[in-house]
């Protein structure tokens, strides 16, 4: 899948994995380990025995659809559920914390302004509710009341 595309499941609240330039083989290995469904445009890699035993699940994207549409598109295709958000940048999970604890990384208008502030339990990255967050969480509601069509089945 793409990045965009994951760093939204992640927001979403889905436990996603991207690795860029991952091989097809290391791809497959590496969701059959971690119990993962494939996500992908590229049909050729759906032809693999694994997917035509549904050893593996997948999901295909139809080609061309831009990122706001792959995202609705997986969203309803998988059936997918939001949950607490995790981090957009490494998929680790985010944790609450006290104001006092990010002062020196967060600027000082949204140290004041913001509700609340998660950091990220393995690349450490700072969260905030900020204009940026409520933006997110205008896309993932209006992709929850949207209609996309999407099939479960790979091939
Ligand atoms: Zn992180």
């Amino acid at each position: 899948m793409c990045a965009g595309l994951a760093r939204w499941l992640r927001v979403f609240g889905v436990d996603s994995s991207y690795q860029p330039g991952i091989k097809d083989a290391d791809l497959v290995h590496h969701a059959l380990r971690e119990h993962r469904v494939v996500v992908s445009a590229d049909g050729k890699l759906f032809e693999r025995r694994v997917f035509v035993t549904d050893e593996l699940a997948g999901l295909r994207l139809p080609v061309g659809l831009r990122l706001y549409d792959q995202f609705g598109y997986v969203v309803k295709g998988l059936g997918l559920h939001a949950d607490a958000a995790r981090c957009a940048l490494c998929n680790g999970k985010l944790l609450p914390v006290q104001r006092t604890e990010v002062a020196d990384v967060v600027p000082a208008r949204s140290l004041i302004w913001a509700r609340g502030f998660q950091c990220c339990s393995d690349c450490g990255h700072t969260y905030w509710e900020g204009t940026h967050w409520r933006r997110i969480r205008a896309v993932r509601e209006s992709i929850l009341g949207a209609k996309f069509g999407a099939a479960r089945n790979p091939r």
